[in-house]
């Protein structure tokens, strides 16, 4: 498979998380982390609460979901690995904006909310690199609703799933039907097909019952509109 040129990994929130509190506070905060599993489906958080409990993705994929006045929900951000799903939490008692769904399968560190906006009370440090992070997750929010208003769905559809091999692996099939995707982005089915029928004729993308396999991430970042490049 042809690959662009490979971008530094980023840095984890929970790799943040550490590097920001003092060593010694470090094994008081590692004792308020428990590991957590969730299947496909699940759901993290619900927008309109306010997080009791924040979530740093080791493995998988997690969709932000905003709703809209009519009920309708679609795609406001993007979480995997090195992510944070819960970032309200980090804005005092704030309400979530949007709801958190498993794309895959999850495995990551959860804390209950409360305890980390104690640790984040009497550590500047620590505020500081967490409030950055919840500050990307608006941007690429931001970005997004430009992206939405602006774009194809083809430029949208390669974007993200540029996005989702840089989060998953490019090796790693994206195990997506079409109107899940049309879903997201708020488009009809018909659309995706059309767009993912366009990028298996040029050999992009391969597409099976469910399932998206990236064959040429060059060829498919050419048709993205770059709008998850910054988040
Ligand atoms: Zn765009």
């Amino acid at each position: 498979m042809n690959r662009p040129n490979a971008r530094p990994a980023p840095v984890s929130a929970l790799h943040r998380l550490f590097a920001s509190v003092a060593v010694e506070r470090q094994a008081s905060l590692a004792g308020e982390l428990r590991r957590f599993e969730q299947g496909r489906g699940a759901r993290l958080i619900e927008a309109g609460t306010t997080p009791a409990t924040v979530f740093f993705i080791v493995d998988g994929l997690v969709a932000l979901l905003g709703r809209g006045g009519g009920g309708e929900a679609a795609e406001t951000g993007l979480v995997g690995p090195g992510g944070l799903v819960g970032h309200a939490a980090l804005l005092g008692s704030a309400a979530a904006g949007s709801s958190a769904m498993a794309l895959t399968g999850l495995r990551g560190v959860a804390i209950e909310a409360r305890a980390l906006r104690h640790a984040l009370e009497d550590d500047p440090p620590l505020r500081r690199e967490l409030t950055a992070y919840a500050a990307e997750r608006l941007a690429e929010t931001e970005a997004l609703c430009v992206c939405g208003a602006l774009h194809s769905v083809e430029q949208r559809l390669a974007s993200w799933l540029t996005r989702a091999a840089a989060l998953l692996g490019p090796d790693r099939p994206i195990e997506l039907t079409h109107q899940q995707l049309a879903d997201l982005f708020g488009v009809r089915r018909a659309s995706v097909t059309t767009s993912l029928h366009m990028m298996e004729g040029e050999q992009s993308v391969r597409c099976r019952r469910g399932r998206i396999e990236i064959r040429d991430l060059a060829r498919l970042e050419g048709h993205s509109c770059g709008c998850r490049r910054a988040s």
